[in-house]
């Protein structure tokens, strides 16, 4: 049997004990906050590498990937069985949390290469379009804060890398009618707002 003694040592200490993890959960917090504001790490790392062919990009054309799951692996494979020898159409994906991570941008072989997209029926438009695809069906359910804030730091990016010039259009903007790509859930107005 527990003394009387030990028992109130063991309350007394209790307070401390959950006090010690709840600074260590904000200090994680804290943590997780300032990675939260480095959505382009990785594409600032990678665009450093390479020559950006200012010229050529017009337009930043903004897709959803209509399902779930997926990344930029999984839909390069599925685009090469459909015949596109680049692999994956767009030049970057940016992820819901289930198959990477919320918000997460990945960058595609044809940014790092620096040609042209594969992810408008147009080839005209894929020359100059920056395909950007965010993972989820936005016709069933709207893409989440974190994914809309990383394609807001991900165009910031682009706009000051590439250029000002550089437009804001989604896929069924960029082909009228022929889509409902990135879906009735895409914050479309308010990124027009914001970006023109
Ligand atoms: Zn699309």
């Amino acid at each position: 049997m527990i003394s009387r003694r030990a028992l109130l040592s063991s309350i007394a200490l209790l307070p401390l004990s959950l006090c010690a993890v709840a600074v260590a959960q904000s200090r994680d917090k804290r943590a997780s906050a300032s990675q939260d504001r480095r959505y382009t790490k990785a594409v600032r790392e990678v665009t450093a590498k390479i020559q950006i062919d200012r010229a050529r990009w017009k337009y930043m054309i903004c897709h959803h990937s209509a399902m779930k799951e997926g990344n930029a692996a999984t839909y390069d494979k599925q685009h090469r069985k459909r015949r596109m020898e680049n692999g994956l159409a767009y030049h970057f994906v940016i992820g819901n949390g289930v198959d990477s991570g919320e918000g997460h941008i990945e960058v595609g072989q044809r940014w790092v290469r620096q040609i042209k997209g594969g992810h408008v029926k147009s080839d005209a438009l894929n020359e100059v379009g920056i395909g950007i695809c965010l993972v989820g069906n936005f016709e069933v359910a709207a893409p989440s804060a974190r994914q809309i804030d990383a394609l807001c730091e991900l165009i910031d990016y682009l706009r000051a890398a590439v250029g000002k010039h550089l437009k804001l259009q989604s896929h069924a903007e960029a082909h009228p009618g022929h889509t409902a790509c990135p879906g009735k859930y895409f914050p479309l107005k308010r990124l027009h707002a914001r970006y023109g």
